[in-house]
């Protein structure tokens, strides 16, 4: 008979901070005081800090270092999203280096929150933000840290919910055996909606209903909502040439599709509004404003513009105000202004100028991700460096060669570049960043060493308009890996040894140039982890297998080269894999088909699968020659039907709204 608890024995009655035995132990390992918590705006709450019902406790955690989770702006928004209910609590953890661990697991320390210093299986919630998937071993060690069973099955009534979102969360199905659930899109309203649907089953004395136990049924009504994935709800079955023959809910009550969620008029949601002051050195030591989220240029590689549609931005009036209210309540010297394509806000230019104009002489300085190549960004980085240092610039033409970037839909020729470098150079910058992919659909060694040339002419041209000799050029590369819900997700991906390959080639281009090669840098790092991140990316549940035995091995901290390890995920890919008829290369450097189930088809983006491949077969088309078929962006041009505002009942969000920003104080 399905069992009703009592409401009075909650699984978190209690929570001891683990502070007073950890504390001794700090001293011994490396940056102590990322473990110390009480960084400015963040809170401590009472356990049972409900006024009245049960608390719903949250503990969110970004999979890697402090250094790097602790600016992560998904997980600062729910933070403060969370804890601005009086009925819930959240805290925050991240991953603890080695030498923590080492002393965790000798002294019996379970994986904590910062704030409060409570461990993290006490919490009914955990979240994790995956901005990319080389966190998963470090999600399985706080689990296994936190004494929380590393598969979901395994889990009771007393163990967290453990609920993965973030950009990697669209495909979730390799982590699947390990997670509760997983959310796709904003998670601004979907935690507290969330937070909701917990509280009310805590409230009813935590029933079992009709399912096997009070967890099962809690998930189930987490499911029924359409807007909650729980893979143990939906059944995988793989034919014969390994491929997934279907996925389908296995209760009547779950829908076959889960969808994203997308949270409208950004202006409402002005977070966040009390920023965390990292107590130790982080990757970014800045302030940062979201001034839209989305984006529709259709770059076709691209998984954030794919699956943050469509465009909704904030007001420059939101935008005047978070910034002054992020710097009042931080004391930060640097303001980000912060999207997929910044300089695409309908009012950047009155932004920048306003801004400028507001903190004149004041030690205030603002920063742009400049990614659009053209002149009129020229002019905005000129505003942003009007109050601060003048950083190099950096540009993304993304493919190298003029074929290339059609292919890619990243519209941009050489003579845009050109004259746009022209612009800076002439402007007084010394250093102009460019980044590019390789290993693109129908890319060739030419195409690649194409980017030599353009390097060349860049400097040939900044030396001519600036009449001096110490301009510099970087060239930055990564390697492309083909992502889910965009077109190229039915890619082949290329194969670290022709990457690595085609990339020598160019350094030696580069190199060899006796006039300019000493000016352009090269940076890139081996293909190898990019193999990796191709197999979790695209991978199915079988994949998880493989990721639980890389973690058994010591795999730690994936997205660090020094931690990383690639034979130990091919040793491990090779042995869990053994039997299922697939195994990396299957995952990897295999083109899909048109009718091959895809394992995040039951997940839904919003984007129609039939546009996707019809804009797959023109990025094809436009490779061999057959056709010159553009995407536009649809801010501008009309709707060209992606299917993402209908499915989702959104549209477009943007300006101009004709304001301006006032000064703050008159002098
Ligand atoms: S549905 Fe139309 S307007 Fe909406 S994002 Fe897609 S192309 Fe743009």
């Amino acid at each position: 008979m399905p069992a009703t608890r009592d409401p009075a024995r909650t699984m978190s009655a209690m929570s001891a901070s683990v502070f007073p035995v950890l504390e001794a132990h700090l001293p011994s390992v490396s940056k102590p005081i990322q473990y110390v918590g009480g960084e400015l705006n963040s809170t401590v709450k009472e356990w049972d800090c409900a006024p009245e019902g049960p608390t719903v406790r949250w503990t969110l955690m970004y999979p890697d270092a402090y250094e790097v989770g602790l600016p992560n702006q998904g997980v600062q928004i729910l933070y403060e999203v969370l804890n601005e209910r009086p009925w819930i609590l959240a805290e925050r953890t991240y991953a603890v280096w080695p030498d923590l661990e080492a002393v965790m697991r000798e002294h019996d320390i379970p994986q904590f929150t910062v704030d409060a210093h409570r461990p993290i299986g006490d919490f009914d919630l955990l979240g994790l933000s995956f901005s990319t998937e080389l966190g998963y071993t470090n999600m399985l060690n706080a689990l296994d840290l936190g004494r929380i069973p590393l598969h979901a099955v395994d889990r009771t009534e007393d163990h967290p919910v453990v609920i993965a979102g973030g950009h990697a969360a669209f495909n979730p199905e390799p982590i699947a055996d390990f997670i509760d659930a997983a959310v796709l899109g904003d998670g601004e309203e979907i935690v507290l909606a969330i937070s909701e649907v917990v509280r009310d089953w805590k409230r009813q004395g935590r029933p079992a209903g009709e399912m096997a136990s009070p967890r099962l049924e809690l998930l189930r009504r987490l499911a029924v909502t359409g807007n909650v994935y729980v893979p143990r709800f939906y059944d995988v079955a793989y034919g014969e040439d390994g491929a997934i023959a279907s996925v389908v809910p296995n209760r009547a009550d779950v829908p076959e599709r889960v969808r994203k969620h997308t949270l409208m008029d950004l202006d409402a949601w002005p977070y966040p509004a009390k920023p965390l002051v990292p107590l130790a050195e982080t990757v970014h030591e800045r302030f940062s404003v979201e001034i839209f989220r989305g984006c529709t240029r259709g770059c076709r590689f691209c998984q954030a513009g794919m699956i943050t549609r469509p465009v909704r931005e904030r007001s420059i009036q939101t935008v005047g105000a978070m910034v002054e209210n992020g710097i009042r309540k931080t004391g930060f010297e640097e303001v980000g202004l912060l999207s997929l394509s910044s300089a695409d806000h309908t009012e950047i230019g009155e932004i920048a100028t306003d801004l400028a104009d507001r903190y004149e002489d004041q030690n205030v300085s603002l920063s742009l991700p400049s990614t659009r190549v053209d002149a009129f960004n020229i002019t905005l980085a000129n505003e942003f460096s009007r109050n601060g240092r003048r950083s190099g610039l950096t540009f993304a033409p993304e493919g190298g060669s003029e074929r290339m970037r059609k292919v890619i839909n990243k519209m941009v020729t050489e003579d845009d570049l050109i004259r746009t470098v022209a612009a800076a150079y002439s402007h007084g910058w010394r250093q102009v960043k460019l980044y590019f992919m390789c290993g693109l659909p129908t890319e060739t060694d030419e195409d690649v060493l194409q980017i030599a040339e353009l390097a060349k002419r860049v400097i040939a041209t900044g030396r001519e308009v600036s009449g001096r000799n110490d301009i510099r050029c970087t060239v930055s590369i990564g390697g492309f890996v083909p992502k889910p819900h965009t077109p190229f997700q039915w890619a082949a991906q290329l194969d670290h040894e022709t990457t690595d390959e085609r990339l020598r080639k160019l350094r030696e281009e580069v190199r060899a140039d006796k006039r300019y090669g000493r000016a352009i840098g090269f940076r890139y790092h081996d293909g190898k982890p990019g193999a990796v991140e191709g197999l979790l990316s695209r991978g199915d549940r079988r994949v998880g297998r493989v990721i639980e035995a890389v973690w058994r091995d010591g795999g730690r901290f994936d997205g660090w080269s020094e931690h990383f390890s690639y034979d130990r995920w091919m040793a491990a890919a090779d042995e869990a894999l053994a039997g299922t008829g697939v195994d990396v290369a299957w995952y990897t450097t295999r083109e899909r088909g048109y009718d091959e189930v895809l394992p995040w088809d039951h997940l839904d983006s919003g984007l129609d699968k039939d546009w996707l491949w019809a804009d797959w077969e023109d990025a094809l088309a436009v490779a061999d020659g057959s056709a010159d078929v553009e995407v536009e962006d649809c801010r501008w041009t009309p709707c060209y039907d992606c299917g993402v505002c209908p499915e989702m009942g959104t549209e477009i969000q943007i300006g101009p709204t004709g304001q301006r920003l006032l000064p703050l104080s008159v002098v």
